[in-house]
């Protein structure tokens, strides 16, 4: 039973029991439908409250139902809503912790709303690149008014219910309960006294009007159009105007159109991308063969060593997380750098008032310094961010092993190495494991963790668990050059160096490829990387892999010491102290030169095909990764590229995009660029797995 009924005397208590968040599934509907029918045939029973049990009152419609003949079987939630609100005896919604998207469309059918204190108020369904849509833009205008409510909706986020209930003139709780525990009896206490209350309330029969109507809804859809959250996203414009046609129509027809853009936002690409994100997310820390029962280590102090850029930045998230550091470097000054990149980054936090004076306080006394290793033998983790060199690894590795008490977990954040190389100088491998943190760690909300061959389950599942505690989205990577990510983007870099040489500027292919909706084109991503840095891997890879094909073009600005913004020029210019990215002559010249002097044919290229073929480049590494068991899914791909990367999210990560593109349709163009006398025709070769894939009719949805 995911619903239960319990009479209470002359009230009957509907209980919403479908964990984790009583999500309303066909089953959950049908049952508080039936149970709603039980409580209005009893003539003993005079009202009726309907609450959550556990974390939740309830947490809204069952995203896997969306799209599916499911969603609409009868009760839908349209028509559960329509028999709470047409019952003939009063129901209390009794809300707590929290009320949801569907959920909360269900409570403001009701007659009667109360709330505990710190319930969770949102109509998230713009993340998901819909609208509410059974009822949402149409009841919560009328308790809330116009202003509240399209906040609420346009920004999908979640308010606490004391803030709420001190909006002037709310009708949304009727009654704030006096705490989370005594809700239950108190919503029974108020259903007895409304029990003859006749007109019962209905929302839908409030008001809802704005004073200055054309102006204040022209100038929300202003403001959304132009903000960052809102781009390339049709749902928060969609819901202005249906907010808007609530003001102009009848209940019954705002309602009819509420539903309408509904349905039709259901099956954007838009939205499709945004719900696949959804499940990508939650799915990131399911390891196929990582049982949920897996026993966790506990992780109550944490070492890090190299305080460098990353270091003092994985620092960071700890002590934000409450988890007390101990930072070692090599020398005091190397640790007082690191000390001050830290308390600077915080007591810019401070001075935004985005921290308060006495959490940085706590935090500076949860963070030791020291340069002696002894000092991290109370630690249960600790995490090597010295320089990328494989000696110094060994070092670094060699006294945490000796240092270390039996069970703390040794991380390496390698971005190149082979983490089990790493874990082989230790006498304990199977506490070895890769934690790939992105650069700035306190910002990056990617966490790469690297399983290595003898990692054990239970470290798996402890970092797992921890990266949680630190608010990083965790997604598990097999070892192999560059792991997930740095993989990837290293065929999309190279895809990039032959479009030069083709014809194509730097500037040219950063607009395409940031009008397709990436954060960041290639170029200026170099720019502000550092070209040096990827200098130094293809020198590497001249020498280990010269089968491997690379254009040398990408190399002439790194001869001439253009390594980007820290040197105010890389592949454009850049103004000191600025990071307005300037067309470069010096760069147009040095790129028209080396195609004149290797005799490059130059030749028109179009948008669609530069963001094809980067698009496409990482889509075939990502399926080699799949093959190899790198990933152990498509849309772990996805949210690396998504959270680290800057993939545009209406377009749901690569892999994503390639199943809505069509694989068929992805190998025909692949198969046209590998005619191209320019291109190395190996490049092209497709994975094994998407010939397999095609033949198969399957695809990315099915991994
Ligand atoms: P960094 O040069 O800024 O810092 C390295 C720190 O390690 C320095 O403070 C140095 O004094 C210290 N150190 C060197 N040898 C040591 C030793 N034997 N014992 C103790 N401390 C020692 O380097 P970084 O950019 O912070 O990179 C650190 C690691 O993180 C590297 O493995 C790198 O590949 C990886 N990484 C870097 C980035 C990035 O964007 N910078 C991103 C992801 C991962």
């Amino acid at each position: 039973m995911t619903t239960h009924y319990q009479a209470q005397g002359d009230v009957a208590l509907l209980l919403l029991d479908n964990a984790p968040v009583n999500g309303l599934n066909w089953q959950t509907r049908q049952q508080c439908f039936e149970h709603l029918q039980t409580a209005l045939a009893d003539p003993a029973i005079k009202a009726i409250v309907l609450t959550g049990a556990g974390k939740a009152f309830c947490g809204g419609a069952d995203i896997k139902e969306f799209g599916s003949a499911k969603a609409l079987q009868e009760p839908n939630l349209l028509s559960l809503i329509i028999a709470l609100e047409n019952a003939t005896k009063p129901i209390v919604a009794a809300l707590h912790s929290v009320a949801m998207g569907g959920g909360l469309e269900l409570a403001l059918a009701c007659h009667y709303r109360m709330s505990a204190p710190g319930c969770q108020i949102a109509m998230p369904e713009v993340k998901l690149g819909l609208i509410p849509g059974a009822g949402g833009t149409q009841r919560l205008p009328r308790v809330l008014g116009v202003e509240a409510a399209l906040n609420l909706i346009v920004s999908g986020e979640g308010v606490m219910s004391e803030r709420l209930n001190m909006v002037p003139g709310q009708k949304l709780f009727d009654k704030l309960a006096t705490s989370a525990e005594t809700l239950v009896d108190e919503a029974i206490d108020f259903a007895r006294e409304v029990a003859s209350d006749r007109p019962l309330p209905k929302v839908r029969d409030l008001p809802m009007k704005h004073p200055q109507a054309d102006a204040y809804f022209q100038f929300a859809k202003n403001m959304v159009k132009n903000s960052p959250q809102a781009k390339n996203l049709p749902a928060p414009l969609i819901a202005i105007e249906a907010i808007r046609q609530g003001t102009l129509l009848r209940f019954d027809q705002g309602l009819a159109h509420e539903r309408e853009q509904f349905l039709n936002l259901m099956w954007t690409p838009e939205s499709r991308a945004l719900r696949h994100l959804f499940g990508a997310q939650r799915n990131a820390s399911r390891v196929p063969d990582l049982d949920k029962d897996t026993p966790v280590r506990t992780i109550q102090e944490v070492g890090i060593v190299g305080s460098g850029t990353m270091g003092s930045g994985i620092a960071m998230n700890f002590l934000m997380a409450g988890i007390p550091v101990t930072l070692l470097d090599s020398s005091q000054e190397a640790l007082d750098r690191g000390l001050k990149t830290l308390s600077t980054y915080f007591e810019d936090r401070v001075k935004k008032g985005k921290l308060k004076p006495e959490k940085l306080q706590a935090m500076m006394k949860a963070l030791k310094t020291t340069i002696r290793y002894e000092e991290l033998s109370p630690c249960d983790l600790v995490i090597e961010a010295v320089f990328e060199d494989m000696g110094v690894k060994a070092q670094v590795f060699k006294q945490l092993d000796a240092c270390l008490k039996q069970g703390a977990i040794l991380a390496t954040n390698t971005s190149t190495l082979d983490v089990n190389k790493i874990a082989a100088f230790t006498t304990r491998p199977s506490d070895v494991v890769g934690l790939h943190f992105f650069s700035p760690a306190q910002v990056m909300k990617l966490l790469e963790v690297v399983r290595a061959r003898e990692t054990s389950k239970e470290v798996l599942a402890t970092v797992l668990a921890l990266a949680k505690k630190i608010k990083k989205i965790a997604v598990v990577s097999g070892v192999c050059d560059g792991f997930i990510g740095n993989r990837m983007i290293e065929q999309y870099s190279r895809q990039a160096g032959f479009l030069l040489e083709e014809g194509c500027s730097p500037e040219q292919i950063d607009a395409a490829i940031e009008r397709f909706g990436f954060a960041m084109g290639p170029f200026k991503m170099s720019d502000l990387a550092g070209n040096d840095i990827g200098w130094a891997i293809r020198k590497r890879r001249y020498q280990e892999t010269p089968e491997m094909k690379y254009s040398t073009i990408v190399d002439t600005v790194c001869e001439l010491g253009r390594f980007g913004q820290k040197t105010s020029a890389g592949w454009y210019d850049y103004q000191p102290g600025k990071r307005d990215a300037l067309v470069s002559p010096v760069v147009q010249k040095c790129l028209e030169d080396f195609r004149a002097k290797h005799n490059l044919k130059v030749r028109k290229i179009t948008d669609e095909e530069i963001v094809q073929r980067l698009v496409f480049s990482l889509v075939n590494e990502g399926a080699r990764i799949l093959q190899e068991g790198i990933a152990s899914k498509a849309s772990d791909i996805d949210m690396v590229y998504i959270t680290g990367y800057g993939f545009p999210i209406f377009r749901g990560g690569p892999m994503h995009y390639a199943h809505e593109f069509g694989l068929l349709n992805m190998m025909g163009a692949m198969h046209r660029f590998a005619q191209n006398p320019k291109d190395d025709a190996l490049f092209w070769r497709p994975a094994e797995l998407l010939n397999t894939w095609v033949k198969e009719g399957r695809t990315f949805a099915d991994f």
